[in-house]
């Protein structure tokens, strides 16, 4: 999560007289990229995923499965192995690395060097995590264990939660009620942007989930585990004041939110129109996504009644002042801002015929009106220009005093600064300083899977979606409006089932563009099994990987265009979305990654080990296979000492914990969670 600098971090007071200085010479380095870089041309698809851990440390005798807080000596230990591994192999390129994340019991991987579009690199991703996660196991205490975890049950409830403990009322940064300020790594950028957060703010965060209420649950619901009545911070009134609503887990601090795991894929596009286009495309694929990876349906120490991640991030980086959330009158020049840094994507951003930017951004995303013009005047489009601008009505949050004076044509510090605190859905990157990295796109949505396999079967699902929206020139634009509408039904409980989501009705650009097959097909059964050859765009036999540089083709003469933008969409169901609708046209995600897996020439054995991957995102469209969300929600239910009353009691905690671990070693079967036939089997390190 963003650049590590070492240096002196500046206060609040100090950094706000900076913020314009940053600004202005983020550009100017964005400018500088967009010259040198604009037309640059032929890169190939490397893409890479980052998945992020938390280590636990458990005490079997007090049965409690703490956080445990040694990130730093952790980290130190891996980068050593790694770095004598890469030594006597002389290859540092296959050697995983290891990254500081937010919370101090917390890593984050990527492997060695990117993958490519070779099928067998595609194949590699799964192992290449395993490895990365029996790296990091084997070189923990004999009690901590690595978790692909997204939230952590407990953080922030009552008792100990962290080895070693600290006391709450320590909390510098945060002021939080619950978390001590041992709970943030402590490198100077995490302190500081917590605290610059809740003073630019003005306040702290608060976050409220809604609470599951069970059978047993008192109503209503004043959590006794927050200190109402504390006068330690001078923030410390705002929960009785009404930051803290009733039936609700109250969360008050960064930590909560950046303390979460995810999974992110990041592909380099063949050029910064490519990579438009593929942002633009996997804007409405986000909330699905989010769905369906669910994965984090507890929260200090109580069950919620969502299943995901997202609000609580959203809210717990939300620096916004009062005035710019719209309670209380706007100054001269100042911004209402609708959304927190850390949201779902506002603007479409390609230029490419399909993308009706006056129809499809269709929600306030208020942008700085002389960063736009400076950005046109340069010759920058005007998509462009608005979505850079748009991100650059955010305040700078950490500086360093050393770092303030930059070269602006070597360097891209400050451009990062602003870009890489706007943690949207998905993140267009333009090339790094000095690298012969090309334009990027990061897929930010999933929660993290709880085993390998999944992670694995969801980044390759996302892969091949990629491949195939570019190799079937696919139209998937509704408005902005419905994808934060999705995103917002994404989150809550079971939406997978429960919930419809808005979704294009004609995915193909033109009646003729649609292959053959699709019409014919029978939703949720695999085109390829038909084998219908399928001709588009001019692509015809067989690829030997998945490639970059799709052409463009302009817009068909029988371009399907809809009377108004409200009859390209519908709601429907996930199963339909990925399965396809009977008695339409659309085939269904899933069905178009077959499509497009049939355009490849892909060994039997290789093409069967996807189809094990593509199942598991069939199986928990359709129901068969729950989320993670719902089956630990599950777990804690059916726990014999859980009582009904919304609580994970420390040791239902400890005992998910070691039930989630033996999944993930393949020692405990969790049939209504994976595939029967899965096993984990960890490498040899
Ligand atoms: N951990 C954050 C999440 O769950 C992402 C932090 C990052 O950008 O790496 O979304
Ligand atoms: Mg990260």
């Amino acid at each position: 999560m963003g650049l590590l600098y070492l240096g002196t971090p500046l206060t609040w007071d100090e950094t706000k007289p900076y913020a314009d200085h940053v600004r202005t010479h983020g550009i100017t380095q964005f400018l500088h990229i967009w010259d040198r870089l604009k037309d640059r041309h032929g890169d190939e698809l490397l893409w890479g995923d980052e998945v992020e851990y938390m280590v636990a440390a458990f005490d079997d005798q007090d049965k409690n499965a703490k956080l445990s807080l040694r990130q730093t000596e952790i980290l130190a230990k891996l980068q050593a192995i790694t770095d004598d591994i890469a030594d006597t192999r002389g290859d540092s390129q296959s050697v995983p690395t290891f990254h500081p994340e937010y919370g101090r019991f917390m890593l984050e991987s990527t492997p060695g060097a990117p993958y490519t579009g070779e099928i067998r690199d595609l194949l590699s991703v799964e192992s290449d995590m395993r490895h990365r996660r029996a790296l990091a196991r084997k070189h923990l205490k004999d009690n901590e264990i690595p978790f692909t975890m997204t939230s952590y049950p407990r953080l922030g409830a009552p008792g100990v939660f962290t080895e070693p403990h600290y006391d709450p009322e320590d909390a510098e940064s945060s002021h939080s009620f619950f978390l001590p300020e041992e709970i943030t790594n402590p490198h100077a950028r995490f302190p500081t942007l917590t605290a610059n957060i809740r003073r630019r703010r003005g306040a702290k965060v608060a976050i409220n989930l809604p609470l599951f209420i069970d059978s047993r649950t008192p109503r209503p619901f004043v959590d006794p585990t927050i200190p109402w009545q504390r006068t330690l911070y001078p923030e410390d009134p705002e929960a009785k004041q009404g930051a803290a609503l009733i039936d609700h887990i109250y969360m008050d601090a960064m930590g909560f939110g950046m303390g979460c795991s995810c999974l992110q894929l990041t592909f380099q596009a063949c050029n910064i129109n490519e990579a438009r286009r593929l942002y633009d495309a996997l804007i409405p694929i986000a909330p699905l996504m989010l769905a369906l990876t669910a994965a984090s349906p507890l929260w200090r120490g109580y069950i919620a009644n969502v299943d995901c991640r997202w609000d609580v991030i959203s809210g717990c980086v939300d620096d916004r002042t009062e005035e710019e959330r719209g309670l209380k009158p706007l100054k001269e020049g100042r911004f209402k801002i609708p959304k927190s840094r850390y949201d779902s994507v506002s603007l479409y951003i390609s230029e490419y015929w399909m993308n009706r930017p006056k129809d499809y951004n269709d929600i306030d995303a208020p942008h700085d009106p002389a960063i736009f013009d400076r950005l046109r005047e340069h010759g920058v489009d005007e998509l462009l220009s608005r979505h850079i601008a748009h991100l650059f009505i955010r305040d700078p949050l950490v500086i360093f005093s050393e770092t303030i004076h930059q070269d602006d044509t070597v360097s891209t510090d400050h451009f990062e600064n602003i870009q890489s605190t706007n943690w949207q859905t998905l993140r267009f990157k333009p090339p790094p300083a000095g690298s012969s990295i090309g334009w990027r796109v990061e897929f930010r949505p999933m929660e993290v899977q709880l085993t390998d396999f999944e992670n694995a079967a969801f980044a390759c699902f996302i892969v091949l979606l990629s491949r195939a929206i570019l190799h079937f020139n696919l139209n998937l634009y509704i408005p902005i409006s419905k994808v934060d509408e999705n995103m917002a039904r994404a989150q809550t409980r079971d939406a997978v089932r429960a919930q419809r989501f808005y979704f294009r009705k004609e995915v193909f650009p033109s009646a003729s563009s649609a292959p053959s097959s699709c019409a014919s097909s029978t939703p949720g059964s695999p085109i390829s099994e038909h084998g219908n050859p399928i001709v588009v765009n001019g692509v015809n036999g067989k690829e030997k990987k998945l490639r970059n540089c799709f052409p463009l083709p302009p817009m068909p003469d029988d371009a399907v265009i809809a009377k108004t933008v409200a009859d390209e969409y519908e709601e429907m169901t996930m199963e339909e979305i990925m399965n396809g609708k009977t008695g339409t046209t659309f085939p269904g995600l899933l069905n178009l990654v077959y499509m497009y897996l049939d355009t490849l020439d892909i060994e039997p054995a290789a093409l069967a080990r996807i189809e094990d991957y593509l199942d598991l995102v069939r199986r928990r469209t359709d129901g068969r296979l729950q989320t993670a969300a719902s089956w630990i929600r599950e777990f804690v239910r059916s726990h014999p000492k859980y009582e009904f009353d919304s609580v994970v009691s420390k040791e239902v905690n400890h005992d998910l914990m070691v039930a989630i671990d033996e999944i993930e070693r393949g020692l405990r079967d969790a049939p209504d969670l994976l595939p029967a036939n899965h096993r984990a089997k960890s490498p040899k390190v």
